[in-house]
């Protein structure tokens, strides 16, 4: 099964104006991915999702240029069924041989960052291509699945206190989810504002639906002390990254400072950075993102991290449906995982990229058995929608 050509295109998909959402990373008015296609010779099609930005936003030229000129083209003419070696070889570069015959990673420069998208997309592409030849979904090569689907979560909520209920009961009537995730932090100007939004939201939805609070690691460690101390009585599931990526210590800090479990991840890259959150006890939860920390060979790698140390998986899942379907195909085989994000912003990439819908239904989504990731890619939207 050789690989014939690997190619990247940088989706932006407008958001019309009735749509779009400000948060801290300012209004959304388009949705960006960067889509990876991989040929084989016997014509076989896979692909992948790499992220040049956690949310909806990230120019994708730099990402394009390294999954296509760089990574990918070492690919060329390989066996697309070896993915534990081509990982080895785009992460440690010219010195693969030294760790593969040593047992211990040799990387080259770009051991975090878009270097690590880059892999991502390219190991998604080739897990799906690995499932499609074999004619299984890619749960099925992980070793099967201990779960036939899953609770999934709203996440949105960026509404001010007064209509905050309203915003976060909307996604329930949509999906019937049990637990909707609200964005709090600098976006609100101080802790005691995202705290009364929290109230707010609690006092609308009544006790029995989850509610997770999202500061995207806007606050500093003491702000986030703060708004944990205020929220003490709203029976948090979960409060996500309080603090930047950059400050575990802070982070340990703060969860050492509070019972509401912390949940972090979605910006960092590869295990490494999630033993570091491990090691520190920094999180109860951990959030890779498929198209970020280094695809499904190494999303397998921190999903096993996460079960040794009793620390529960929730994949970071805004974005493409590729990304989202891959995520799903961890989470129907680790056991740590235990819920989904579905994005309640207006999403085109998850929902007009492929032809396939992931249906919510009772507040629960299925695990797909198609072979690979299970995914039809419309032509035409990649077509209109291709800037790089
Ligand atoms: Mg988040």
């Amino acid at each position: 099964m050789k690989i014939r050509s690997v190619k990247a295109t940088w989706l932006e998909v407008p958001i019309p104006e009735d749509k779009q959402h400000t948060s801290d990373f300012g209004r959304m008015r388009s949705f960006n991915t960067v889509l990876v296609r991989i040929d084989t010779e016997d014509g076989l099609v896979g692909h992948g999702e790499a992220k040049a930005g956690v949310g909806n936003l990230g120019d994708g030229k730099a990402l394009v240029t390294l999954i296509q000129d760089e990574l990918g083209a070492q690919l060329v003419g390989q066996d697309a069924r070896r993915i534990a070696g081509h990982w080895e070889e785009m992460y440690n570069g010219s010195r693969t041989h030294f760790a593969v015959e040593r047992g211990h990673v040799f990387p080259a420069l770009g051991r975090r960052g878009l270097t690590i998208s880059a892999i991502s997309g390219i190991d998604i592409a080739l897990w799906d291509l690995l499932g499609q030849s074999l004619g299984v979904p890619i749960w099925q090569l992980l070793g099967g699945k201990c779960r036939d689907d899953l609770a999934a979560y709203a996440s949105g909520g960026w509404a001010p206190a007064e209509s905050i209920g309203e915003q976060l009961a909307g996604y329930i009537e949509g999906g019937g989810f049990g637990a909707v995730k609200m964005r709090v932090g600098s976006a609100d100007g101080d802790a005691k504002t995202s705290a009364a939004r929290v109230a707010a939201a609690r006092k609308y939805l009544g006790d029995g639906v989850g509610i997770m609070a999202d500061a995207h690691g806007t606050f500093d460690c003491a702000e986030a002390k703060r708004f944990c101390r205020l929220v003490a009585d709203y029976d948090l599931a979960w409060f996500e990254e309080p603090v930047t990526a950059d400050d575990i210590p802070g982070c340990a800090e703060i969860r050492a400072s509070t019972d509401i479990p912390i949940a972090a991840g979605e910006s960092i890259f590869t295990r490494f950075d999630f033993r570091d959150l491990a090691l520190a006890r920094a999180v109860d939860i951990f959030q890779p993102d498929l198209a970020i920390c280094g695809g499904i060979t190494e999303a397998m790698r921190i999903a096993a991290l996460a079960t040794a140390q009793q620390i529960r998986l929730a994949p970071h899942m805004w974005g493409g449906a590729i990304m989202f379907a891959a995520g799903l195909q961890i989470c129907a085989t680790a056991p740590a995982a235990f819920t989904v994000e579905y994005s309640l912003g207006h999403n085109p990439l998850m929902h007009d990229l492929v032809a396939e819908t992931f249906p919510v239904r009772g507040g629960r989504i299925d695990v797909p058995d198609r072979p690979g990731l299970g995914l039809t890619i419309d032509p035409d939207f990649v077509r209109a929608y291709s800037v790089a």
